[in-house]
C-alpha cells in the first residue's frame, strides 16, 4: 500500500482504505482530469488539492487543470455565482462573450488532454462550455457543481443550461440543489481531509504563537468565521451577533479572517464593508490572510470556543466541517450545505438572524460543558460522513455505475 493511502488508514480505518482499492480496481490506467477555475482558496480548491493525488495513487491517471482569464471573465462568473444563488442579476452581453471566449481560449489549450480523457469532471460554471468545445471527445463528462443553485436567477440558469444539457451526467451536493436536466443526476456532499495543513493536529506551541501573532488573548473567549469576504458569508450579520453577545459575554473576540480568491472580484469591497462596520473595536479581528496560510486557519479553528458560519447562502461549507473535526460546536447559518452538517443542539446551531446567532453564542460560552458535548459530537459526525475518503469512493462508485451504463448492479471484478 503507498503512503498516502497508508497514512489515511491510520486515520478512517483499514477496510476504508481496501474498499477503494477495491473500488479502484476495475478502474485503473482510466485517464480522468478535473478542471476547475483556481488552485487555492475556495473548497472545490481544498478538495482538488487531495482528492486529484488519492485518485492517482489508486490507479487512476489523474490530472487538474485550470481555466483562467482576464477581469471580465471573473466578473461574468462572479455575476453567475450571485445570480444561481439566488440573487436578481442583468450580465450585460460584453462580460457574456468574455466568459465565452476564455473558454474558447482555454478549449485551445486543453483540447488534446480533454478529448483524450476518459472521464472530464467540469467543476462549477466556469468551465461548463468546453464540453461543446471539444467535439471529438471520447469520454464522459461531468458536470459537478458545487453551489446552491436551488432557486436561480432564471435567466442566468436558462443561458447556462444550454451548455449542460450534453453532460453525461451532473453532480450536485445536496438534493434540493439538483435542477431538471436531461442526464443522470447524483448527490455527492463534499468532504475534508483530515491529514492536510488545514486539519492536521497541531502543536500547542505552534497554536499560541498564531495567537500572539494576531493579537489574540486566550484567557478570553474567541468566537471565528473563516471565509472568503463574499456577501453571502455575511461577514456584516457576524459583526452584528458578536455585539449583541458581548452584552452578556464581556471581553469577547471576533476574528473573521479571510482572504480574497484570485476568481473573486468583489472582496475587497465587502472586506471594506466589513472594517467601516468594526469601527475601530480592537476585540474584532479582521485578517486577511494568505491563500496558502492553511496552518494559521487551523491553527486559528483550534483556538476559538465557537466557530460561526453565518452565511445567508452556501452550497456546503467545508469551513462548518472543518470546525467540527477540530471538535468545535458550529453556529451557522440555516441555509444549503450547513443543514447536512449543523443538527440542532447535538454538532451545533442552526441560525438565521444575527439575533439569535448571539443567543446561541451566549448560551454556549456561558454552558462550557455544553462545548464539549456539542464539539465532540461534531468531531464523530465528521468522522463518519465528512472525510475525503467518503467522497472519493462516491466519486468512485458514480464512474463504475456509468461504466455500467443501464445494468443495475456494479461488478467489482
Ligand atoms: N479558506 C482559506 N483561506 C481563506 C478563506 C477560506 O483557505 O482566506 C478555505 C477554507 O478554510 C475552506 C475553503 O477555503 O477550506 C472555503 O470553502 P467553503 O466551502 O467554506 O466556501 P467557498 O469559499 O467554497 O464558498
Amino acid at each position: 500500500m503507498s503512503n498516502l493511502l497508508e497514512s489515511y488508514a491510520e486515520v478512517v480505518g483499514a477496510d476504508i482504505v481496501d474498499q477503494l482499492r477495491q473500488l479502484a480496481e476495475p478502474l485503473r490506467g482510466m485517464k480522468v482530469v478535473h478542471v476547475n477555475s483556481t488552485r487555492v482558496g475556495v473548497g472545490v480548491a481544498e478538495i482538488l488539492d487531495k482528492l486529484v493525488p488519492l485518485m492517482c495513487e489508486l490507479g487512476l491517471d489523474t490530472s487538474w487543470e485550470v481555466i483562467t482569464g482576464e477581469s471580465d471573465f471573473y466578473q461574468c462568473t462572479k455575476s453567475f455565482h450571485n445570480g444561481l444563488q439566488g440573487h436578481r442579476t442583468m450580465i450585460p452581453e460584453h462580460l457574456l462573450r468574455a466568459y465565452e471566449e476564455t473558454n474558447a481560449r482555454t478549449a485551445e489549450r486543453l483540447r488534446p488532454v480533454l478529448e483524450d480523457a476518459d472521464i472530464v469532471f467540469i467543476h462549477d460554471p466556469q468551465p461548463a462550455p468546453l464540453m461543446e468545445l471539444c467535439p471529438a471527445r471520447k469520454g464522459t463528462w461531468i458536470w459537478r457543481c458545487h453551489i446552491d443553485i436551488s432557486h436561480p436567477d432564471r435567466h442566468i440558469w436558462r443561458y447556462l443550461r444550454g451548455f449542460l444539457t450534453g453532460y453525461d451526467a451532473s453532480v450536485f451536493s445536496l438534493a434540493g440543489f439538483a435542477q431538471a436536466l436531461p442526464h443522470p443526476e447524483y448527490l455527492i456532499p463534499p468532504s475534508i481531509d483530515p491529514l492536510s495543513d488545514k486539519n492536521m493536529e497541531l502543536s500547542q506551541d505552534e497554536i499560541a504563537a498564531v495567537q500572539k501573532q494576531f493579537g489574540l488573548d486566550s484567557h478570553r473567549p474567541m468566537i471565528l468565521q473563516v471565509s472568503r469576504f463574499d456577501r453571502f458569508k455575511d461577514p456584516l450579520g457576524v459583526i452584528e451577533a458578536y455585539r449583541l453577545a458581548r452584552e452578556f459575554i464581556p471581553g469577547l473576540q471576533l476574528v473573521l479572517a479571510g482572504g480574497t480568491a484570485s476568481d473573486d472580484p468583489e472582496g475587497e469591497a465587502v472586506y471594506r464593508e466589513a472594517e467601516n462596520a468594526a469601527n475601530g473595536d480592537t476585540d474584532i479581528h479582521l485578517l486577511l490572510l494568505e491563500p496558502d496560510a492553511h496552518r494559521t486557519i487551523n491553527a486559528l479553528q483550534r483556538s476559538a470556543d465557537i466557530v460561526l458560519q453565518k452565511s445567508l447562502r452556501e452550497g456546503f461549507g467545508l469551513t462548518v466541517a472543518e470546525a467540527m473535526w477540530k471538535g468545535k460546536p458550529v453556529i451557522g447559518g440555516d441555509t444549503g450545505g450547513i443543514r447536512l452538517q449543523v443538527v440542532n443542539y447535538h454538532t451545533g446551531f442552526l441560525v438565521n438572524t444575527p439575533e439569535g446567532t448571539a443567543l446561541r453564542i451566549r448560551y454556549l460560552l456561558q454552558r462550557p460543558g455544553r462545548v464539549t458535548e456539542i464539539g465532540g459530537k461534531a468531531r464523530q459526525f465528521v468522522r463518519e460522513n465528512f472525510l475525503l475518503t467518503r467522497q472519493l469512493r462516491e466519486y468512485l462508485t458514480m464512474i463504475l455505475a456509468i461504466r455500467d451504463g443501464d445494468t443495475d448492479r456494479i461488478e467489482l471484478s
